[in-house]
């Protein structure tokens, strides 16, 4: 059946193919994008639609996997993520690596690796100290976001990923294991750190408000939509997990908010959340070690009657 690909004036996403009544095909990839030139060079081949019309996934059986995302000029997702990346990629910087397309090469791609789910990865981890530390690495990448000004804005169990533990990674720069944040495209650079910025008007993003209030601090949002996330991990990933300590360390988190007009005093900056949960992390930590040490002592009294 003959298809067209449907251009929109402003060449931005999404980039829908559709058949000749007007119907969108949803896993068919636009032609301009499969022939785009930097996507040609590297032998990159779109073939799986992550978001239809804006994020698509190279073939499967081709490894190294890569998705890559149609950029929407009019957001600020290149200016933000092209800042992140040029800076030193090892923590507490968690931006995904990965590659703008350069601008003689046509519309703006954002190629990046194809890493582990999040969820999944807090599922396999053999303690409560190492779900913890994942979450710890999720507030350290905020925190440094916030250092250089910058608001995710969307922040969700969707945006942000887990590289596997390999022994030999595929991607460069890709520690093994290491927490990434991903999808700038709501992402904002603010004129102001934090607690010095002013509430601004919410943007959509994944997480709908909870309150009746639309001017948020960004800052404050992310740390509050970064609550939900963890939240949202342990529900369906480690219910486990949830013991007196996550849920007095959420429940801070999360915040009951006033609808701060100015800078949000009602939860945590993500310096604080990090230094507390770092502090959290060193006394679990102790704690497992301490019962495992017991246990094996108490194996040791009891073999010998055994
Ligand atoms: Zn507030």
């Amino acid at each position: 059946m003959p298809s067209r690909a449907v251009e929109t004036s402003s060449g931005n996403p999404p980039w829908y193919v559709m058949d000749e009544n007007g119907q969108i095909m949803p896993l068919e990839v636009p032609t301009r994008l499969k022939e785009h030139p930097e996507l040609v060079r590297r032998g990159l081949e779109p073939v799986d639609p992550s978001k239809i019309g804006v994020v698509y996934r190279t073939f499967v059986l081709k490894k190294p996997l890569y998705y890559i995302k149609i950029v929407d000029t009019s957001t600020e997702e290149a200016a933000v993520y092209q800042r992140l990346r040029l800076q030193c990629m090892a923590s507490p910087n968690h931006t995904i690596p990965g590659e703008i397309t350069p601008p003689e090469a046509g519309h703006p791609l954002l190629i990046t690796p194809e890493l582990g789910d999040f969820g999944l990865s807090i599922m396999r981890a053999s303690s409560l100290y190492d779900s913890l530390a994942r979450f710890l690495q999720l507030i350290e990448g905020l925190e440094y976001m916030h250092n250089q000004h910058i608001a995710h804005m969307d922040i969700c169990l969707d945006n942000v990923v887990a590289a596997p533990l390999w022994k030999d990674p595929p991607y460069p720069d890709v520690e093994p294991g290491k927490m990434y944040y991903i999808d700038f495209g709501s992402s904002l650079q603010l004129p102001f750190g934090p607690g010095v910025q002013r509430a601004i008007s919410l943007g959509p993003s994944q997480y709908a408000l909870q309150y009746d209030i639309h001017n948020f601090d960004p800052y404050s949002w992310d740390v509050y939509c970064a609550a939900l996330t963890l939240r949202a991990t342990l529900d369906a990933y480690r219910r486990d997990h949830w013991c007196f300590i996550t849920r007095l360390y959420l429940g801070w988190l999360e915040g009951n908010e006033r609808g701060c007009a100015g800078v949000c005093r009602c939860r945590p900056t993500a310096r604080r959340a990090r230094q507390l949960l770092a502090g959290i992390l060193w006394c679990v930590g102790i704690w497992e070690g301490t019962k495992n040490v017991l246990r094996r002592a108490m194996d040791g009294i009891w073999s010998p009657f055994s």
